[in-house]
């Protein structure tokens, strides 16, 4: 069938009050954004506090719906057919081959729902409602009506200067739409959590940027290239990715060598969070985000991340999967693409330097007194970190 537009039904943006314009613009321009990659020729408007894509040309309406599926702030995606208002009988006439084509097993149950936001319709809403449904049954008697639990919503629409028909209701992302909610810096490893992570966060209207820490030559090329390739997957809903990746190895070595074992990874941590907190600043983000989960690993203990915490002296560290089970996060990963390449087994800068039993109740104290022992090297090591910054653009 074709589809004149799509109707974009957004979820929390309806409740900003006065800010609802600035919400709906950001909408509207995620949406343009996303579909200039797509074949057809489209106009994205806000119309009567709606916002529709309509579309023209040559253009393949599963793809329109995929892309769109992927701007945070839609909630329903819904292909409409526009007709114009040429009277009633003209309409149910233009219902009934909508019907027909959408629809060519009739073994349905469905409902009629007509609402008009231009009143003087020869029909009111509840007339058109008993009529169209008569005409359907009368048309297709193996339907039947169910007012309950229809089969088949059908909505007719009455607007100022057209009337939709559509049936369908296409789930989108939901959220925020992308530019509304400042930037985040993204600890991102090529692990399973944190790529979920920025896409969660991204999903309250916020950019990102990320940061990679890898240890070369311990950690190789296919590892760094994983984690371009991750950020390039979620950057198909978060918006281009600036990721920065650190030589770290210096810093690892020195804390391998001065540094009590069983506390490597806290300091570890707490060295990463201190570099990704300059970065941030530098990048105007206004917080960090990780992928930490309660007791998932010893570096994630309440203890330890009440350390890893203290690290960042200017900006708050957002952990959107805080709560969240492994099988959960994975099945978001799995839904976003990712899973597939956080597990590849390629080495971590984590897993290399890791010691066979960390601490799992570490005490800042303790561990701020360990890393006093670097204290004659870390400032060197720490601008070199910095000045080591390469920038990928990932899209
Ligand atoms: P992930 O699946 O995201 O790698 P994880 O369960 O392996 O998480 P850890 O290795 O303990 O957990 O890392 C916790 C968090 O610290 C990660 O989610 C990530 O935000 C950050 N992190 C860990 N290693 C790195 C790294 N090499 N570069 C950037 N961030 C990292
Ligand atoms: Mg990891």
């Amino acid at each position: 069938m074709k589809f004149h537009a799509f109707l974009i039904k957004y979820a929390e943006i309806a409740i900003k009050g006065n800010n609802r314009k600035y919400f709906e613009d950001a909408l509207v321009k995620q949406i343009r954004f996303h579909l200039r990659k797509v074949e057809g020729e489209f106009a994205v408007s806000k119309t009567q506090g709606r916002v529709y894509v309509e579309a023209a040309g040559d253009y393949d309406t599963d793809e329109v719906i995929e892309e769109l599926q992927h701007v945070f702030g839609i909630l329903w995606i819904c292909p409409v057919v526009r007709v114009e208002d040429h009277g009633f009988k003209d309409l149910s006439e233009k219902v009934l081959r909508f019907m027909d084509e959408a629809y060519p097993d009739k073994h349905l149950s469905f409902k009629v729902e007509c609402r008009r936001t231009r009143k003087n319709f020869e029909l009111n809403s509840q007339e058109m409602n008993a009529e169209l449904g008569h005409d359907i049954l009368e048309a297709f008697p193996e339907m039947r009506v169910d007012v309950h639990h229809p089969d088949v919503l059908l909505r007719v629409e009455v607007r100022e200067d057209f009337i939709n028909i559509y049936s369908k209701e296409i789930r989108g992302q939901g959220g925020m739409p992308l530019g509304t909610s400042g930037k985040a810096m993204l600890l991102l490893s090529g692990g399973i959590d944190s790529p979920v992570a920025g896409y969660m966060i991204s999903k309250r209207g916020v950019f990102i940027d990320a940061v990679y820490f890898h240890a070369p030559p311990y950690t190789s090329d296919r590892a760094k290239q994983k984690v371009v390739d991750l950020a390039r997957i979620i950057s198909r809903y978060t918006g281009p990715v600036r990721l920065h990746v650190i030589n770290f190895t210096d810093i690892q070595l020195a804390i391998y060598e001065k540094c009590p074992h069983d506390e490597l990874t806290i300091i570890m941590r707490r060295y990463m969070m201190k570099i990704a907190e300059k970065i941030a600043l530098d990048s105007e983000c206004e917080c960090l985000v990780t992928g930490e989960s309660i007791g998932q690993v010893a570096s994630q203990t309440m203890q330890s991340l009440l350390c890893t915490n203290a690290a960042c002296g200017s900006l708050p560290v957002y952990r959107p999967l805080i709560a969240f089970d492994k099988n959960d996060i994975v099945e978001i990963s799995e839904r976003i693409g990712t899973y597939e390449t956080s597990i590849l087994p390629y080495e971590d800068c984590c897993t290399i330097f890791v010691a066979k039993h960390p601490v799992t109740k570490p005490r800042l104290a303790v561990i701020e007194k360990s890393e006093e022992k670097l204290s004659d090297v870390i400032d060197g090591l720490m601008e070199e970190a910095f000045a080591s910054d390469e920038v990928i653009l990932c899209q």
